[in-house]
Order: structure tokens, then C-alpha cells, then sequence
């Protein structure tokens, strides 16, 4: 097969009716199918059903003899926190162990900030004319909509596959003083599985920066999430950043989310001490300590750092075949026609697809009638909108494998279909 931009009009109109009577064949299929969030399947969430059974009728004690049934410990059991501060590479004095969401640790420490301040800041965010955020993107849809209901102006930054374009990044945070923050996935980033170098993480730590409060969010969501081998261990953000006269510049999050039960799992938040100060303070008043017995039973089951990575070798060979299958498939059916490129992660949880500049969105749309349902186009930019309109999250954990090769089938159909009709909008 040629590529499709060699492709002379006649010849795009053959291909275009065969594309055409193959998507009439999907759509009678009936399928209702859906590859939009990254959820982890039941056999993984299976993998931590001995949680469900601990940590047992007796116990309830943690190492310091401290009651976890009872009020208090705003900290987190010192415990997990050993066990996470070795896999995230930060002291266990710097890590705070919570509930179930660091998604809500992040939008805390956005409304903190916004009312109070930030330690070292001139005054509250929400007091400033205009606060500004970076976002690398393609990114976390969930990261923009915090930022955006704050109203904070959202400035889209390249991402590499080694973190985002420092060029741009330290130019812009060099000038603007109400530039307050970057939103980053260091670890097999979602959706682009890009992993931050050591380089991009000292420059990020380091960089001279017109605010004097700006914050690193460094959502550390996938840090143990190999598909390949294992983890490859963090960069000391935080000791880079001290090191460098910026120790309350970063704000390191992660969670049990993507480990154990997506909806019942722990969060941790690491910070210098003045932060990890300022931030217990306030949600001191908001929760009379974390749910210590839900800590407790994680500290059970891991036993240690090595049980963690025991545990996500088990998620890696359950999901690597199906991460696997989306591979082969999109090479199978797009490799030669050249309308689309995709990542290959070695970790974490998506496939980013790019499609031809301005077909992301109709594909999307022919998926949908065909039964097949994506996560929308543009999710991954804030505000939705993908300035190409190309960028597609791929989320192939949840299927089964046989639902992920009918559904990974339909979308590739529905990309050609769509590139077809760009193509042959636009003769040249
Ligand atoms: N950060 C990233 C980058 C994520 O992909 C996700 C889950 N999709 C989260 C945070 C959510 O984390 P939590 O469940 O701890 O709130």
C-alpha cells in the first residue's frame, strides 16, 4: 500500500469507498466498546483482593503501638511512609501518607495557595491580578480542569519524551511573575509515557523564576508502573530543588490508585518541611487524620518496597500483552498508509495517538457511531482544545484483550476513514 498523501485523487476515492463500506460493516456490528479512562481491569484489581481480608480482626496496632481505629496521625503511619519514601526516593520525614486521592491533595494545595498563600509567596493567588500555570501537552485532562475552574491562565508547553521543553519553559517563568506553576507526569506521563531525565528534572528544579513562589505539581501517578522491566528509579527533585535554594519549589504527589483499588487506595504528598508545616496546618482543619486503618492494611500487604515491586511486576504482565496488542495493530492497519504516529511506552497507562492535523476530532466521532468510545478529542490540552486537532488518548487497561482488538480494529478504520476525507478536502 502507498502512503496516503502519495495518493492522487481518484485513487483516495477508491480507497475512500472501500474505508467507507468497511465502516458501514463496523457500525452494523453494534459494539459498545470503550477505551476512554485509564482503569485499572478486574484481574488487576483482583491482584489486591488480600487487602479486602486485612489487616484482620486483631489488628489494628501500627509499629508505634498507636490505635489506628482512632482520631489523629495528620502525617500518615510512619510505616507506609518508610515503604513509599524508598520507591519515590524521598525521606520518610518529607512525605505525608493521606486518603485515597492525590487528585485532592493537588486541588487542596491549589486552594490553599488561593486563599492563604503559599509560604513563601507575596500574598494569596487569589489576590494576584492574574495567576498563570504551564502545561505540558499533551497532558492530564483532570490536572487542567483544577486549573481551570480556578481560572488560572493556562500556557501550553511542548512535551518531549524526556520532559517539556526547557527552552520554553525557563524563558517564559524567567519574565512573567505570575507564572505560579507547571503541571508535570514525570514518570511514563499520561498520555505520552514520556519519562523526565535527570537534565530536565535539575533545570526544572533549578531555573531562576520571576515568581518567588512557584510550584513544581510533580504527580509522581505512575512511578512504580513498569510495562517493560522494572521501574527505573526518581530523580531527587526535592534535593535537587534545596539544593539549588528552592526547597518548597516542588510538590511530589502519588498514590496507591493505579497499585491496589483504584477507589481505595492511599496518597502520599512530598514537600519540605516548611510545606508539609503549612499544608497540615490547614488540613488540620479539615480531617482529624487520615483513614489509618486503610494505611495500616497496605503496610500489611507490601510488607516492603520490594512487595510494591513485586506486586506491579503482576500489573505489568497482565497489561504489557494488551499495551502490546494496541502496538501491533495500529502498525498493522496505519504503518503503511503514514496518516498517524503513536508512542510506545515502557510504563504507565496510554498509547498517545497522533492522527493527520485536524482528523482527531472526527475520528473520534466516527468511533462513537461505530460503538466505539474514545476519550474525547482534545481532553488531552487544556481547555479541549488541541491546537492540531490530532492528539488521541489511547487507555487499553480495562478491556479484555479480544474487546481491545475489535475496538482497536474500529479505530484504526475510523483514522483512515477520516485521513481519506481530509485528504480529498484538500487536493493540491
Ligand atoms: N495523576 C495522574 C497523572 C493520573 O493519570 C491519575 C489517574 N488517572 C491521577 C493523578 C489520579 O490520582 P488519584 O487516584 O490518586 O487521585
Amino acid at each position: 500500500m502507498s502512503t496516503y498523501v502519495s495518493l492522487s485523487q481518484s485513487e483516495l476515492a477508491d480507497v475512500h469507498a472501500t474505508l467507507t463500506e468497511l465502516f458501514e460493516t463496523l457500525k452494523a456490528r453494534g459494539l459498545k466498546l470503550d477505551l476512554t479512562r485509564g482503569k485499572p481491569a478486574p484481574d488487576q484489581l483482583d491482584l489486591s483482593n488480600g487487602l479486602l481480608a486485612l489487616p484482620g480482626a486483631d489488628d489494628y496496632r501500627a509499629a508505634d503501638g498507636t490505635d489506628t481505629r482512632n482520631y489523629g496521625g495528620l502525617a500518615g503511619l510512619p510505616e507506609l511512609r518508610a515503604i513509599f519514601g524508598e520507591l519515590l526516593g524521598i525521606p520518610v520525614a518529607n512525605l505525608y501518607a493521606q486518603n485515597n486521592s492525590s487528585l485532592e491533595i493537588m486541588h487542596r494545595l491549589i486552594t490553599l495557595a488561593w486563599i492563604h498563600g503559599t509560604v513563601d509567596g507575596e500574598r494569596p493567588w487569589g489576590a494576584e491580578k492574574t495567576v498563570k500555570f504551564l502545561c505540558p501537552a499533551p497532558g492530564y485532562d483532570r490536572h487542567f480542569a483544577i486549573t481551570q475552574e480556578f481560572g488560572i491562565e493556562m500556557i501550553v508547553v511542548p512535551l518531549n519524551p524526556d520532559g517539556p521543553d526547557m527552552t520554553v519553559v525557563k524563558e517564559l517563568v524567567a519574565n512573567d511573575p505570575a507564572i505560579k506553576g507547571i503541571w508535570t507526569v514525570p514518570k511514563f506521563a499520561n498520555p505520552t509515557g514520556s519519562v523526565y531525565s535527570e537534565e530536565v528534572t535539575r533545570e526544572l528544579a533549578s531555573m531562576p523564576t520571576a515568581a518567588p513562589d512557584f510550584r513544581i505539581f510533580w504527580d509522581n501517578a505512575y512511578a512504580v508502573h513498569p510495562l517493560v522491566g522494572d521501574a527505573p528509579s526518581d530523580p531527587d527533585v526535592l534535593g535537587l530543588a534545596a539544593e539549588a535554594g528552592h526547597p518548597n519549589r516542588p510538590y511530589v504527589l502519588a498514590s496507591t490508585s493505579k497499585i491496589t483499588f483504584a477507589g481505595a487506595g492511599v496518597s502520599f504528598f512530598g514537600a519540605s518541611a516548611e510545606n508539609l508545616a503549612w499544608y497540615g496546618k490547614y488540613t488540620g482543619l479539615t480531617s482529624i487524620g487520615p483513614d489509618k486503618v486503610n494505611q495500616l492494611r497496605h503496610v500489611r500487604f507490601f510488607g516492603d518496597a520490594e512487595g510494591v515491586r513485586a506486586h506491579m511486576r503482576k500489573h505489568r504482565d497482565l497489561i504489557a500483552p494488551k499495551f502490546a496488542r494496541v502496538l501491533e495493530i495500529l502498525e498493522a492497519r496505519l504503518g503503511a498508509a503514514k496518516v498517524a504516529s503513536w508512542s510506545e511506552p515502557t510504563g504507565g497507562y496510554f498509547i498517545s495517538l497522533d492522527v493527520l492535523d485536524g482528523t482527531a476530532k472526527r475520528t473520534v466521532a466516527l468511533a462513537k457511531e461505530a460503538g466505539i468510545a474514545l476519550t474525547a478529542a482534545g481532553a488531552t490540552f487544556p481547555h479541549g482544545e488541541d491546537p492540531h486537532d490530532r492528539n488521541i488518548r489511547l487507555a487499553p487497561t480495562f478491556p479484555s484483550i479480544a474487546e481491545l482488538e475489535t475496538a482497536m480494529d474500529g479505530v484504526a478504520t475510523c483514522v483512515l476513514l477520516a485521513s481519506a476525507e481530509k485528504l480529498m478536502s484538500q487536493p493540491d
